[in-house]
């Protein structure tokens, strides 16, 4: 049995994917700072370490105990507009945690990576679908730090043959499909988590940040991905890597865009009632339209979604409408 060894496994994305690997058949081990992460949202199959991987006398010790078979990477500050107020904790974060992530990895000789990127690598794109060739110009600190991150693992490859696969992905979104875990930041910025927090009577509203976007009703489009699709993704890429494959960069998107408008309409369908919406400025940064190709993923991972947008909302609102204040009972 192999093992896996999941940084920031008790985070939205990471907790989501130990459950998967778990499932799998793999052998889990997960290490987490909790700074952002949820003891509450750990399976209880993995075997879990609090550690923040910028400790490297931990990491490495970790490491040699553990002698893990790969490394599946989510680690990370993941909030835009907080990295544009505070861009050096993104740094210290992000870029300086996988440079110590990368030196134990090589002086442990674990030489597989895959790594959980971000669609915001591309920055304002105009022509849609973005693909994995579309030039990469973050234009917010967390952007950047993806961007850095993955050049950090290039170079690791070249000098020392680490291999990684990173997985851009575009707006995760959903939960497990029992509602047992699901997505709870703080502070929440994601739309789906707000949208639902108006039923959930803890928000008047819903604000809709621009009605006036170039796009088919004016508000913005995104490519919400059901995060158990991007689970299976990583379990896809760390076997890719097993079989002895080069690296490589994916995108994770479903093809196909929702405008915020639309996306309120399908809560209103989920849980049966109105949703009152405000419409506000425009938020700084944000693209009018950000769609992926997933052509690549398909073809070479063998990858394809299967979460419907309904289904998105559905396990959405079951994890929130069932942890009203996240995790936070
Ligand atoms: N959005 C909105 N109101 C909110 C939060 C988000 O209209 O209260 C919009 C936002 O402008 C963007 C989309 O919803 O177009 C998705 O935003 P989110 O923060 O979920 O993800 P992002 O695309 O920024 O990664």
């Amino acid at each position: 049995m192999k093992k896996i060894l999941i940084v920031g496994g008790a985070g939205y994305i990471g907790s989501h994917n130990v459950r998967l690997f778990l499932d799998r058949g793999y052998d889990v081990v997960v290490i987490d700072n909790l700074n952002t992460g949820h003891l509450d949202a750990l399976d209880s199959r993995a075997k879990f370490y609090k550690c923040d991987i910028r400790n490297k006398e931990e990491l490495k010790k970790i490491f040699l105990d553990e002698k893990p078979d790969g490394v599946v990477h989510f680690a990370a500050l993941s909030l835009v507009g907080v990295s544009m107020k505070q861009p050096l904790e993104y740094f210290s974060n992000n870029v300086y945690g996988m440079q110590i992530l990368l030196e134990v990895m090589h002086e442990t000789g674990v030489n597989k990576i895959v790594f959980s990127s971000s669609a915001a690598t591309y920055g304002d794109v105009k022509e849609m679908p973005i693909t994995e060739d579309t030039p990469t110009n973050p234009i917010n600190p967390y952007g950047e730090t993806k961007l850095m991150m993955e050049k950090m693992m290039k170079w690791c490859d070249i000098a020392y043959g680490i291999k990684y696969v990173s997985l851009r992905y575009f707006n995760a979104a959903g939960a497990y499909d029992d509602g047992s875990i699901g997505e709870d930041h703080n502070p929440e910025t994601h739309l789906i988590p707000l949208i639902l927090q108006v039923p959930l009577a803890k928000r008047d509203h819903i604000s809709v940040f621009g009605d006036d976007y170039d796009t088919r009703d004016g508000t913005c489009i995104r490519d919400y991905i059901h995060v158990m699709d991007l689970a299976d993704a990583h379990v896809k890429a760390i076997e890719y890597l097993f079989k002895g494959n080069d690296s490589q960069i994916f995108n994770l998107g479903t093809g196909d865009g929702q405008s915020v408008k639309e996306m309120i309409i399908e809560a209103e369908k989920v849980v049966g009632k109105e949703i009152k919406k405000e419409f506000a400025p425009r938020r700084a940064g944000d693209p009018a339209k950000l769609i992926a190709s997933n052509k690549k993923a398909k073809e070479i991972l063998g990858w394809t979604p299967k979460y419907t947008l309904h289904m998105i909302m559905e396990s959405a609102w079951k994890f929130h409408s069932t942890h009203k204040d996240g995790y936070k009972k």
